[in-house]
């Protein structure tokens, strides 16, 4: 697979230039809206091409696919424009800034016979498919509730837009609850129904939150509490979900990196639950690769990453008018 980077951002020098390498997969070029950051960036990365012309970067026939990872309110129209040039497309979360955005960037690679695919790690990893795997083996019987422990220390260097522009799609909600909305899906196999929610600015958000608490009501009367935060040093991440047969204790998690542990607990007493450590990210990029080439969906599709966005538009609209509120999933089923 030969790929375009869309943005000249820390998780692509993070993760993705890795993942994608790893993969197999080969980054022809990669566009910025400064040529001078796409250069400076191809050449740390050693990709062949640069540039700040998106139309350019997307009719390249050297590229099959390409990678999103801008600011979120430059990921519809970017999507699109690779689209209309028959590119697969991995992007990132959350999909775009409102639910008919994300939907038009799933109904359009729909349209175009091609995959696109929402780059959400969490269900990748190793961890969250050892629990998924002990829920859906009714090792904790009848499932109550899931909490999910977010709240973490944005690091200096994204101290940026997240923090301080609405317009970027900045905000915790926006950045971590869709995660986390995607982990309460896959976990449970199913969709929040409605939900309640607080959100604040303590320390770091400047005219967009920076912490939120929601409560999720499911369809089989599971409820899911939900924390996310950018100004907790010290919480720690982790998830728990309580069965009637038992309860299960991840820790670090919900992370970039393949650590943390598992417990399960039942009346038979507590148990270390081993689980595969493989990187997330590649995994993600695997999966899209065989999708690519006719072998079923990537690990998060487009719809997967419409609902996560949803949840998350409804955690903010619960949370700004004090209401309970139903999640708009719109007309993609
Ligand atoms: P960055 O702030 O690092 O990059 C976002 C954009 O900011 C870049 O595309 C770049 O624009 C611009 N930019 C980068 N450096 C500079 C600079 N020095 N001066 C001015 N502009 C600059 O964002 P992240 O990598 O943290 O996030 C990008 C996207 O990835 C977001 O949608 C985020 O939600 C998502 N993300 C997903 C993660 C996951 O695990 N799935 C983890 C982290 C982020 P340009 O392209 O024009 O160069």
């Amino acid at each position: 697979m030969r790929w375009a980077l869309i943005g000249a951002s820390t998780i692509a020098r993070q993760y993705m230039i890795g993942a994608i390498r790893a993969q197999g997969g080969k980054i022809m070029r990669v566009m910025s809206a400064s040529a001078q950051r796409a250069r400076d960036f191809a050449a740390e990365h050693e990709i062949p091409a640069s540039g700040s012309d998106l139309e350019e970067a997307c009719r390249d026939d050297a590229v099959d696919a390409v990678y999103i990872s801008t600011t979120n309110e430059k990921h519809l129209s970017q999507a699109l424009a690779a689209l209309k040039a028959k590119k697969h497309v991995l992007c990132e979360k959350p999909l775009a800034l409102s639910l008919n955005d994300a939907l038009a960037m799933v109904r359009t690679a729909d349209e175009a016979g091609l995959v696109f695919a929402t780059n959400h790690h969490l269900r990748c990893a190793g961890s969250h498919r050892a629990v998924r795997a002990l829920i859906a083996s009714g090792r904790i019987g009848r499932v109550l509730s899931l909490r999910l422990h977010h709240a973490v220390f944005l690091p200096p260097h994204l101290q940026g837009w997240r923090i301080n522009s609405p317009g970027a799609g900045g905000g915790v909600i926006p950045d971590i609850t869709v995660h986390d909305a995607d982990v309460a899906r896959f976990l449970l196999a199913e969709d929040p129904v409605s939900v309640v929610a607080q959100m604040a600015s303590s320390g770091l958000g400047d005219g967009v939150e920076d912490s939120a608490m929601s409560v999720w009501s499911m369809p089989s009367g599971a409820m899911v509490m939900s924390h996310e935060s950018f100004t907790h040093p010290f919480a720690g991440s982790g998830l728990e979900v309580h069965g009637t047969e038992g309860s299960i204790f991840a820790r670090d998690v919900m992370t970039q990196n393949p650590i943390g542990s598992i417990d399960l607990v039942t009346a038979s007493g507590r148990e270390a639950i081993a689980f595969d450590r493989h990187d997330l990210y590649q995994e993600g990029v695997r999966r899209f690769h065989l999708a690519a080439a006719g072998g079923g969906e990537p690990a998060a599709t487009g719809l997967d990453g419409v609902k996560s966005l949803a949840v998350a538009l409804a955690v903010r609209d619960a949370a700004a008018r004090g209401a309970r509120v139903t999640v708009n999933y719109g007309d993609l089923h």
